[in-house]
This record gives structure tokens, C-alpha cells and sequence, in this order.
């Protein structure tokens, strides 16, 4: 009998330590496998921030998506990202800027300018950039100017300001503030009369660029017209814009629709 419950002993001993060897080395086999996802598994708890870029893949856990859908975004947020007289940078928007062509900018919008330029350049067209990035402190002067100058013209300040509005982004309410918005070619009304804007109308969306303050949607953007600006949306989207003749707040407006 005390022979039978010994080799029992031994049995589940050796069975409990067989069980406890293979889960070890299912671990590590994980760990090596994808050492993200199982350091993820084991600090579910962490609180520390993500942050999200376009080329991130989409969160998988609840929490975050909680989080993104709450400030109406999709994954591709940052790339359609609204910036207008009534919606500021939003607070989880993530500069990433690199310095090209004299300038800084959204580094993949730099990526896509590039080869915009480099296949415009072929076709005998010049393409340069007058204004990209502008910092918070930069667009308040540019705003504070031109305040000045419609006070020389408006009977009150407030009108000078709300004048302003129209053609200079309030410090905070300027695409510039993102990276993603590019004036071209010098700030000039007629530039729509150039070989260049053609190009543009022909080929900006083949690389992710959108005019953004077209001639007929002043309504809905409250911005005029303006043939030199142009923003950054991701080819996807820019082809689509330019199919359905949506300007920016339209076409975000119905993504969001369908995300919902
Ligand atoms: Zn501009």
C-alpha cells in the first residue's frame, strides 16, 4: 500500500512539474515570437500613454478604442484631421515634422511632396513650397497683422478681428499649426492661371493632396478661395475627395458618419 501511494506521488509530481516545464516553454516561445504582444499581455495594467501615428496599426484593445471613439475619430484621424475657424488642433494630435525644402513639415506629407515635385519636375512644371509648418506663436503674429491691417479700414476692433478670420487661421485654428497644410508656389490669386495649378488639378490627389479652399465650398470651409493651399490627406482619401467634389468637412464629416 505505502509502495502504491509513493509511485502515486511520484506520478502527479512528476506529471505537476511535466505541466509546469511546458508552460514555461510556451512562454518563452511567445517571448521570442512577438515580445510586444506578450509584454503587452503581462502589463495589461500599465496606464501609460499611447500614441498613435497613420502608419500604426489599429488599437486592439477596448480601452483605446473607447478613447478614440469618444473624440470621434477613426484610425486614419490624423490624416483627416479638421482644423477650421471652429475646430482647433485637437489635443491628440502628434506633430511629426522633419525639415524639407527649406521648411518644416509632416514628414510623410514631405515624403508625398517629394515625389509630387520630382514627377511635376518631369513634366516640366515647378513646384515649391512657400509656407508649410507655421508654430502657434508664428500664426498668432501672422494673425496679429493682419488685425492691424483691417483696423486701418474696420470702425471697431471686433469687426477687424472677425474680418481677419477670413483670410488668417486664429492662432490655434490654422492646418499650418499641423504640418499637413502646404502654400505653393508663392501666395498669388491668379495662380490658378499657371501651368502648375493645371498640373495640380491633374495629378495633386495622385499623391495624397487636396486643394483645400475651393472656389465653390466658402460656405462650408469660411475660408476664400485659395489656389496655393493645398493639405495632405493620404492618397486614399485625396482620391476620393476629388471624385466626389467634397471639400474637407464634408467628406470627414460623412467618415466619421460611417464609422458611427
Ligand atoms: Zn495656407
Amino acid at each position: 500500500m505505502d509502495n502504491q501511494k509513493s509511485n502515486r506521488t511520484a506520478s502527479i509530481a512528476a506529471v505537476a512539474f511535466f505541466a509546469c516545464v511546458c508552460i514555461a516553454g510556451y512562454i518563452w516561445i511567445l517571448s521570442v515570437i512577438c515580445p510586444a504582444e506578450t509584454a503587452a499581455a503581462f502589463h495589461q495594467s500599465s496606464s501609460s500613454p499611447v500614441v498613435f501615428s497613420a502608419s500604426s496599426p489599429a488599437p486592439s484593445t477596448a480601452k483605446v478604442l473607447k478613447t478614440e471613439i469618444s473624440s470621434g475619430q477613426s484610425a486614419h484621424a490624423r490624416e483627416l484631421v479638421v482644423v477650421n475657424q471652429d475646430n482647433p488642433v485637437p489635443s491628440w494630435y502628434a506633430l511629426n515634422l522633419t525639415d524639407a525644402f527649406g521648411v518644416k513639415m509632416d514628414a510623410e506629407a514631405a515624403a508625398a511632396f517629394t515625389e509630387m515635385r520630382t514627377q511635376a519636375s518631369k513634366d516640366e512644371v515647378t513646384l515649391w513650397i512657400s509656407s508649410a509648418y507655421r508654430s502657434n506663436e508664428l500664426q498668432n503674429k501672422l494673425f496679429q497683422q493682419e488685425v492691424e491691417n483691417f483696423t486701418k479700414t474696420c470702425p471697431t476692433y471686433a469687426e477687424a478681428v472677425a474680418s481677419a478670420e477670413h483670410s488668417v487661421a486664429k492662432p490655434g485654428y490654422s492646418e499650418h499649426e499641423t504640418g499637413l497644410a502646404l502654400d505653393l508656389n508663392g501666395v498669388r490669386s491668379d495662380f490658378d492661371s499657371t501651368p502648375a495649378f493645371r498640373w495640380l488639378s491633374l495629378h495633386a490627389q495622385d499623391y495624397g493632396f487636396i486643394l483645400r479652399y475651393p472656389k465653390n465650398k466658402e460656405e462650408i470651409t469660411k475660408i476664400e478661395y485659395e489656389p496655393w493651399h493645398y493639405r495632405y490627406v493620404g492618397i486614399e482619401n485625396a482620391k476620393a475627395i476629388k471624385k466626389s467634389g467634397l471639400c474637407l468637412e464634408e467628406y470627414a464629416a460623412q467618415k466619421t458618419d460611417t464609422i458611427h
